[in-house]
């Protein structure tokens, strides 16, 4: 196993493409893996391929330490789950506080799935774009959550096996920064142009910080951040 190597959940949003570039920076070897759960936004699927060829094509150090992705198909987490991230549902707020967004389970899910991927490329580290900061209330975005399934995965598989989180305690317009830091302005046009993060999948209109609808949760928090970051601090 190389412990400097490591496998990003890489979904196609901004946060996880902004997770990917930090992985790269770190990392000697470095593969992605994404998720097909039959989510409305499935266009991020087709984004994430687009922008790891864009990223390849950019940064060629990059590229030579990034290897292989591959999708996984999880429509069975879209058969149990009854939300409005995975059926034509509105977006508000459950009668327990969670918005209808909260797909139950899926990153316990993604990581385990993610463990066996990496157990079996000899992978040390997944990698991860949750977020506490400004997040949704999801409750397996939490770092204690991801410091469970750490453990459990490491005693599952008899293997260490880490879960980084580089955005746990980032806000939206920190994580455009990050991008910056770390790939200047190619990164971060790469990233508006070619990620996705809208909820509805809605790639019709083209903002400032990328495309979407510009009104669900998911587009506020990547408005929001952008104008914070492109204002800074006030
Ligand atoms: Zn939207």
């Amino acid at each position: 196993m190389t412990t400097n190597s490591a496998l990003v959940l890489f979904s196609g949003g901004q946060d996880s493409a902004a997770c990917l570039a930090w992985a790269l920076a770190r990392h000697e070897r470095v593969e992605t893996v994404g998720f097909d759960y039959r989510q409305r936004h499935r266009v991020e699927l087709d984004c994430r391929q687009v922008f790891l060829a864009k990223l390849r094509m950019a940064f060629p150090d990059w590229s030579a330490k990034l290897g292989e992705d591959r999708v996984l198909d999880l429509g069975v987490l879209g058969e149990v789950s009854d939300t409005a991230l995975t059926r034509e549902q509105a977006i508000g707020f459950a009668e327990n506080g969670l918005p209808s967004t909260f797909v139950p389970g899926r990153n316990l899910v993604f990581f385990t799935l993610a463990g066996a991927v990496a157990y079996r490329r000899g992978l040390g580290a997944l990698i991860g774009g949750m977020c506490e900061t400004d997040y949704s209330g999801y409750p397996d975005c939490r770092r204690a959550t991801l410091d469970a399934v750490q453990a459990s995965l490491t005693l599952g598989m008899d293997r260490d096996m880490t879960v980084e989180t580089p955005l746990m305690h980032l806000d939206k317009a920190q994580t455009w920064a990050l991008a910056d830091a770390l790939g200047g302005h190619q990164l971060v046009d790469l990233i508006v142009e070619d990620t996705h993060t809208c909820y509805l999948g809605d790639r019709t209109y083209r903002h400032a910080w990328g495309y979407g609808c510009g009104s669900c949760p998911a587009c506020e928090l990547r408005a929001n951040g952008w104008s914070k970051w492109r204002t800074g601090p006030s």
